[in-house]
């Protein structure tokens, strides 16, 4: 079985100002691609049939720390491209489930964004940060994890469905940002697609509720 690199759903200057176009090309073209071509190395060399890829992750404590790595770094990668657009295209709108959601677990958006910004900036080293709906409850809640890691695996303390991540890792910034990670965090929170978060927010609580 084969896990293909998807396209960037927007050009690789989509982003600018907030993420640099030189940054998306390598980190899609180089480091995605390269985790896309790991993944499906190891799943060959290792004989793993037939699996999507959040059975995989679910499962992940049965496998490699290859499959772990690479597999992490294929899904993560896949999720962090849709739930960005240019720059106030996709804003959060207050009639959205995911808006009211928000305020529910978090009081206020702007509390929120403290939340996740300190998750963020409080993952030592490379990682992700992330926000999940909880199973079987279906609450919102803040995370993050180490490497490539992520919710969905079964060795991670906080598990739950991710539907908004933010890639930490000193290559996604280092271009533009240099060492400041809590510059590019706020400038992250200006790309986001509400729309895309609100539509895996309904997914995830769909899923999460029926467990
Ligand atoms: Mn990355």
């Amino acid at each position: 079985m084969q896990f293909e690199l998807p396209d960037l759903p927007y050009p690789y200057d989509a982003l600018e100002p907030q993420i640099d176009e030189r940054t998306m090309r390598i980190h899609h073209q180089k480091h995605h691609a390269g985790y896309t071509r790991k993944l499906n190395a190891a799943l060959e060399e290792e004989g793993v049939k037939d699996t999507s890829i959040e059975q995989l992750l679910a499962n992940i404590s049965t496998h490699s720390t290859t499959i772990r790595n690479n597999g992490g770094g294929y899904y993560n990668h896949s999720l962090f491209w849709t739930i960005m657009g240019p720059a106030g295209k996709y804003p959060l709108n207050e009639d959205m489930q995911i808006a009211k959601a928000l305020n529910r677990t978090f009081g206020t958006y702007e509390s929120f964004q403290e939340t996740f910004k300190k998750a963020a900036l409080g993952r030592f080293g490379s990682g992700w940060a992330w926000l999940c709906v909880s199973e079987p409850v279906g609450e919102l809640f803040v995370t993050s994890t180490p490497n490539q890691d992520n919710p969905l695996m079964n060795v991670v303390k906080d598990q739950g469905r991710p539907i908004l991540g933010l890639d930490v890792w000193e290559h996604a910034y280092y271009l533009h940002y240099q060492n400041r990670r809590a510059a590019y965090a706020d400038a992250f929170f200006e790309l986001i697609n509400w729309e895309a978060v609100n539509q895996r927010y309904k997914a995830a609580r769909r899923i999460a509720i029926s467990v």
